[in-house]
């Protein structure tokens, strides 16, 4: 019998399907993701991790051997005190109660992790990511924050579907490719690492998964140097970006002029996408986040 059914069965629970538990039982599998995530993370730093699900602990008990902080959150009440039994040696590890789609992220990381970031610490994030929420949870991640400035991680290490890795880190123009795509790129640069077969967890999912490394960049002026130096001109940039690739892949069967025209006439984009060097009858999924950005600037102006 596995060590999580061992817990498992010991506390009364089962998978909850609800809470997209698929739990780690093979131990290589956690090793090596919780030692991806600490290859992204400076070495010389103090170092803290956030967790979102636990679930067993199975990632956990390798994120605080890795890290000098670990603060995980979890939804599922009933599997706190199970956390508190099977993380009991570690005194580097706090489990939180809690809803990760509703905490206010910044304030969060602030209370947490605030003085390890004063001490020039680094912050990653490292899960096996709940399959129903996948993207809001990455999209939280990301927007949570201000457009205007580079996300305050080291990295996103997550396992994720292996159809959601492929989208993550598809190149403009893929079939992969889409909004999540390209809005990821604005703010990072993503890789999907390796593949794990469904037979690694309990219960076994009926698709593969994949971990990929999400990491932060310098931001929008990174991808795009000719954006506004300005903060709130930046900020303001970087919403009109994000709209227009929203708008773009709303509606990705049109071309991105007939996509746009609800915000933009069509004979400004048809000119705006020549003097970017692209064809008027193009459709959004050809665009990189850089052209997105071209646009939205000569749109703008
Ligand atoms: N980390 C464990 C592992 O690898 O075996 C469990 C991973 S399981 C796929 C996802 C975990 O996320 C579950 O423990 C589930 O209860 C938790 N979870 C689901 N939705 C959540 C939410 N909104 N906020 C926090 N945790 C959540």
């Amino acid at each position: 019998m596995s060590v999580v059914r061992g817990l498992l069965d010991k506390y009364g629970l089962a998978p909850k399907k609800g809470f997209g538990q698929n739990f780690l039982v093979n131990a290589a599998i956690p090793e090596r993701i919780a030692a991806c995530s600490r290859e992204f993370a400076p070495g010389d730093r103090p170092s803290g991790v956030l967790e979102i699900g636990p679930g067993v602990g199975a990632l956990t008990q390798y994120l605080a051997r890795e890290y000098d902080r670990v603060v995980c959150v979890e939804i599922d009440r009933g599997l706190i005190p199970l956390l508190g039994e099977a993380l009991a040696e570690y005194g580097n590890v706090t489990v939180v109660e809690a809803d990760f789609m509703e905490l206010d992220l910044p304030a969060f990381i602030g209370e947490r992790f605030g003085d390890l970031i004063e001490a020039g610490g680094s912050v990653s994030v490292c899960a096996n990511l709940p399959y129903y929420i996948t993207t809001p949870v990455i999209m939280k991640l990301v927007e949570g924050f201000p457009a205007n400035e580079p996300l305050p991680f080291a990295a996103f290490t997550v396992m994720v579907q292996l159809e959601v890795a492929r989208r993550l880190a598809a190149p403009a123009g893929s079939a992969d490719y889409g909004s999540i795509s390209a809005s990821l790129a604005l703010r990072c640069r993503t890789e999907k690492l390796f593949d794990v077969a469904p037979g690694n967890f309990l219960p076994a999912p009926k698709v593969s998964s994949a971990v990929v490394g999400i990491v932060p960049h310098g931001g929008i002026r990174e991808v795009y140097p000719d954006a506004p130096a300005d903060p709130e001109a930046l900020l303001r940039f970087g919403t009109r970006v994000g709209d227009m690739i929203g708008l773009a892949f709303g509606q990705r069967r049109k071309t991105l002029v007939n996509a746009l025209s609800g915000q933009y006439p069509k004979e400004k984009t048809a000119e705006a996408l020549r003097s970017c060097g692209l064809r008027e009858d193009i459709r959004g999924e050809k665009l990189s986040a850089e052209d997105f950005c071209h646009l939205a600037d000569l749109l703008g102006r």
